[in-house]
């Protein structure tokens, strides 16, 4: 079988290893693929990997030898997996690896915006603290999580991850999810009402998928049902929020702080709204990437190759 890996790079930056795909076959690994040089990289190929290369109708004609599609990532929205279910070929995604990783992550912007520890630690090396008449000094509010709300938008794998770390912080819990699991109430989580979750949270973090449904919901009359000072935090899937009324409610104060790790269009643009915010904290989607959580996406996206092989796909999104 000819294996080609059109995007490996972010996967697999050279920490890991492509071996255990070529046990299956000759394996071809780009680390990124322009859209012009698709069709040509696939060319005669059995099966292709994907991250973020899109894969569409035009792609898969222009492709017949084409039986397999792996996608290195949770999110297949990249492949017109409907145009591939025409041509009978399994398009096959890794739908858990990085739970822990992605909750690890909203605490570390979450502490980040109570005690601002890089900031404190690079004004000690510019020698702050040297000048400093007192003992100790901070250069912004220093915050503590105990009995603070946190909210919880779209209560699944990653939202519970992120409760129960709440939960060992000392916070409350307010979960909403669209199909809510009252058997996950109890122990200081409540599953509540959007509205109830808005007006009772001071920490909103995101971890429902983007759907047309979700799209745009962090609106500017979203964040007016939310309290005073809010903090907001968005490890899911950029477009859920309109970056222009959150910037707008970080310039009031109506929103304290924001942290994203997702924006609308990755990687961000120049005259993206939220890099002149002060109280908002960027990072380049980072929040699935710990070494332990490629490495089990790898092993996944052998595993669905290996099973493909034998002839019994798994993961597969277009059954
Ligand atoms: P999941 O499917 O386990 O949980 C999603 C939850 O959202 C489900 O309980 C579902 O019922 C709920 N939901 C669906 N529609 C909703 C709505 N309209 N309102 C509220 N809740 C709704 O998924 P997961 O593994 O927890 O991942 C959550 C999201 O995290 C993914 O969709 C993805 O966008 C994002 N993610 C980001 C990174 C990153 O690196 N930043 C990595 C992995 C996943």
């Amino acid at each position: 079988m000819n294996i080609v890996v059109l995007d490996g790079y972010t996967l697999n930056p050279g920490d890991l290893s492509w071996t255990g795909m070529e046990g299956y076959g000759s394996v071809t690994v780009y680390d990124r693929t322009e859209p012009k040089d698709v069709v040509s990289r696939i060319g005669g190929a059995d099966a292709v990997f994907t991250n973020k290369t899109v894969l569409d109708r035009a792609v898969l004609q222009a492709c017949p030898n084409l039986r397999f599609i792996g996608v290195l990532a949770t999110g297949y929205n990249v492949v017109d997996v409907a145009a591939a279910k025409e041509r009978g070929i399994p398009v096959s995604n890794i739908p858990t690896y990085g739970t822990s990783a992605v909750a690890q992550f909203v605490f570390a912007l979450l502490l980040e915006i109570c005690h601002h520890v890089g900031e404190h630690a690079a004004a000690v090396k510019a020698g702050d603290w040297e000048r400093c008449p007192d003992f100790c000094f901070w250069n912004h509010p220093l915050m503590e999580l105990k009995d603070k709300t946190m909210g919880i938008i779209g209560y699944g794998r990653i939202g519970q991850e992120t409760g129960k770390i709440a939960r060992a912080f000392g916070m409350k819990v307010l979960a909403y999810d669209e199909y809510p699991n009252k058997a996950l109430e109890g122990d200081g989580v409540r599953l509540v009402s959007l509205d109830e979750l808005y007006a009772g949270s001071d920490v909103i973090s995101l971890h429902c998928p983007l759907f047309d449904s979700t799209k745009g919901m962090i609106n500017s009359s979203s964040i007016a049902k939310m309290k005073d000072g809010v903090i907001l935090i968005n490890t899911s899937r950029g477009p859920l929020v309109v970056e222009k009324d959150l910037a707008a409610a970080l310039e009031s104060g109506k929103v304290a702080w924001a942290a994203v790790d997702v924006v609308s269009t990755e990687p961000i643009r120049a005259d993206n709204p939220l890099l002149s915010q002060d109280h908002c904290m960027v990072t380049p989607h980072i929040a699935w990437a710990p070494k332990e959580s490629r490495a089990r996406l790898m092993a996944i996206a052998v595993e669905n190759l290996a099973n493909f092989a034998a002839g019994k796909p798994t993961n597969v999104v277009n059954p």
